[in-house]
């Protein structure tokens, strides 16, 4: 396998895209996984409320289980939230940039159908999957 960019070829199909069509699809999903974040992150803080309260009167020891649970939950879900917020701002630079759409290792295009799903992906499928069996890592770039 070449690594070899091909420069004509990731220009000529990334004049397909339309890059209005993905801003704003970022833009829309943005502010609904910032408004998640919000949601969770307070949940989060709730939680941890509740819990000390209950922890003072010493309570059920399986209830405060169950919302240290939840609380876990709510931290996990806002990691990720926060994760996704910082993708979608680098999609939006990658956009304005003009270097949208393409694979961040191959730089190949990244089909348009993953992107109408994900379109703050980073990697085409191809990377994608040899990330996901070297731990996250690509060997090959
Ligand atoms: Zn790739």
């Amino acid at each position: 396998m070449t690594t070899t960019m091909n420069l004509d070829s990731a220009n000529s199909s990334n004049s397909n895209l339309d890059g209005n069509v993905f801003y704003e699809m970022l833009i829309h999903s943005r502010q609904i996984v910032q408004g998640q974040y919000e949601l969770h992150k307070d949940d989060a803080l709730n939680a941890n409320r509740e819990n000390s309260e209950r922890a003072g009167m010493a309570t059920h020891m399986a209830d405060i289980g169950s919302e240290n649970n939840r609380q876990e939950l709510e931290l996990q879900l806002l990691s990720e939230e926060g994760d996704i917020l910082r993708l979608i701002d680098e999609a939006i630079e990658r956009l304005e940039d003009d270097c949208y759409g393409e694979c961040l290792d191959c730089g190949d295009q990244i089909g348009e159908a993953r992107l109408m799903v994900k379109p703050y992906a980073m990697y085409c499928v191809k990377c994608k999957g040899i990330r996901e069996a070297n731990d996250g890592e690509n060997p090959f770039v």
